[in-house]
């Protein structure tokens, strides 16, 4: 059997990771600190023979017994308020994390995936936004922990490459949505459906004429397991392009959820928000064969369940 190591497994993606792995006959080592991840993700798959979990903090030295063959390193805070609220882990786990992490693939000979982001594009000044671009970041603002850390991540991953000879994968995900977000994450998607569902307005920050493109996880999940199978290590967006404004998207879930009482309230916008995000992904299309294949509506219908669960029972 090959043997991944899932780091964040317990998160949004990481346990969605962990399930397609298992699927896909691997062995599975998940480790999470629990920062920001719940257990309750990845508990149905404790039972399973292929499948352990480890308690640890990936920013101290990780070490996994036996063979391994690729790790997968999705630990991170990965919201705007939580980095905020924890913007030395939030440094620490795409830094020293992702360091401890190399090591373990150049002892183990494994590959090595990190999940990087289109935070690293920051503000961005080009739009939609290819690899190419070398993004717009403050950093020294608030988002700035997360953005660098994530942008130091590609460059020690790349240095480890190079000078080393460690086969490593960049991906570069968009925003992405799906069941198991954390309902409290702060996230708009959480944010919008769990306000919408107990009759809360919902909070569009600024005017709302920022934008996003959402990304179904399923299909996040397929193109990660693309770019694994590749032999490509230069970075490669994983999103989707569909770009919507921000009011749009909360009139979206307002018409899906269909609470008369819910209604749309303004706040401040958060300092750097970036004002336009939509992923070029043709760098994707032509070496992974990869395109989203679910729509923003069929997405949304297949999480309300997840969050109705969450907040009505
Ligand atoms: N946003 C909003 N209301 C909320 C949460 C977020 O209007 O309750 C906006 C936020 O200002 C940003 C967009 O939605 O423009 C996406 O925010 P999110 O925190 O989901 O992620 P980001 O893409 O900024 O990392």
């Amino acid at each position: 059997m090959p043997k991944v190591l899932i780091t964040g497994a317990a998160g949004f993606i990481g346990s969605h990771l962990c399930d397609k792995f298992i699927d896909e006959g691997y062995d599975v080592v998940a480790m999470d600190n629990l920062l920001t991840g719940s257990l309750s993700n990845i508990s149905h798959l404790f039972h399973l023979r292929q499948f352990e979990f480890y308690h640890h903090d990936v920013t101290k030295f990780v070490h996994v017994p036996g063979k391994l063959d690729c790790i997968l390193h999705f630990a991170s805070p990965a919201s705007p308020i939580d980095y905020l609220k924890m913007p030395i882990q939030t440094l620490k786990v795409g830094s020293l994390g992702t360091h401890n992490l190399l090591g373990l693939a150049k002892e183990k000979n494994a590959k090595l995936l990190i999940a990087s982001t289109s935070e690293v594009y920051g503000d961005p000044l080009v739009h939609p936004q290819p690899e190419e671009y070398w993004g717009n970041v403050n950093p020294i603002g608030p988002r700035g922990v997360y953005d660098e850390a994530k942008r130091f991540m590609e460059a020690i991953t790349m240095a480890y490459n190079t000078y080393h000879g460690v086969e490593t994968r960049i991906v570069r995900i968009f925003n992405t949505f799906g069941p198991r977000m954390r309902v409290d994450d702060g996230r708009v998607l959480p944010s919008f459906i769990s306000q919408a569902l107990k009759g809360e307005g919902l909070t569009v920050f600024g005017d709302g004429e920022q934008t996003r493109s959402f990304c179904y996880v399923d299909d996040l999940v397929d193109g990660i397991v693309r770019v694994l199978n590749s032999d490509y290590n230069l970075p490669i967006n994983l999103g989707n392009p569909d770009e919507i404004t921000i009011l749009e998207f909360a009139k979206e879930v307002l018409a899906l959820v269909g609470n008369p009482n819910a209604k749309i309230v303004y706040k401040d916008l958060p300092i750097d928000d970036p004002k336009r995000r939509k992923p070029d992904i043709s760098r994707a299309k032509s070496i992974l064969d990869w395109i989203p294949m679910t729509s923003r509506a069929v997405g949304l219908e297949n999480t309300l369940p997840y969050f109705k669960d969450k907040i009505l029972t």
